[in-house]
């Protein structure tokens, strides 16, 4: 049985400031993404338990749960990554490309990215996703941790618009923390899960039409 593990982050709780606190990041990660594991794997050994049982009264909960906390995992796990201490700048190669070809500039992409991330209805996450029907990138609004997101949507960059990744440092100014981010991507990450998205076969006829193409 595979269990879920908290990824250790790649630099220090501080190394990312002035832009998120070291003690924000430590909470973040530390409890809350760490909450995210515990229940994900909890999740998983209550569905063994119903099989076991062959009790599937709380079925319908325990694939919510599943559905919230395994998400609540991959996507901090991506954040973490997509960020580094000297990050910044935009993205080069055949990132850039995409960007340019599917959202008119940078700039649009980022000030697309951003006003998702700002105009959540309750807790969730702006992402750039890649879109493998069309081969293409979209900006969704990712509600909680698992909801709005068009199926097979393979997220590269992620940006947490979640409360607790900024009310300690920022508090109302929401805005604020949503630009600050920009000084942090790690545009070589983003590039190579670009590159990884690109190249994978989901089995969609269309993309491997796409594919042919490129
Ligand atoms: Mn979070």
């Amino acid at each position: 049985m595979s269990k879920y593990t908290l990824p250790d982050l790649e630099y220090d709780f501080g190394a990312l400031e002035p832009h998120i606190s070291g003690q924000i990041m430590q909470l973040h990660h530390d409890k809350h993404h760490a909450a995210y594991v515990k229940k994900a794997n909890e999740t998983l050994e209550k569905l063994d338990e119903a099989r076991d049982k062959s009790d599937f009264t709380r079925i319908g909960g325990l694939e919510k749960a599943l559905a919230f906390n395994l998400s609540g995992h991959v996507l901090h796990s991506l954040f973490w990554r997509n960020m580094t201490p000297k990050g910044g700048g935009r993205p080069k190669g055949e990132l850039a490309n995409a960007i340019t070809r599917d959202f008119g500039s940078f700039d649009g992409f980022q000030k697309q990215i951003t006003e998702v991330a700002g105009t959540i209805m309750g807790s969730g996450w702006g992402a750039l996703v890649y879109e493998p029907m069309a081969g293409r990138l979209l900006c969704s609004q990712i509600y909680d941790h698992q909801s709005n997101l068009a199926q097979a949507g393979v997220p590269l960059l992620v940006i947490d618009a979640w409360e607790h990744a900024y009310y300690l440092q920022y508090k109302t100014e929401k805005t604020k923390f949503f630009e600050a981010v920009w000084n942090l991507w790690n545009w070589d990450d983003v590039a190579q899960r670009y590159d990884a998205a690109c190249r994978m076969n989901l089995l969609i006829p269309q993309t491997v039409e796409v594919a042919a193409k490129r």
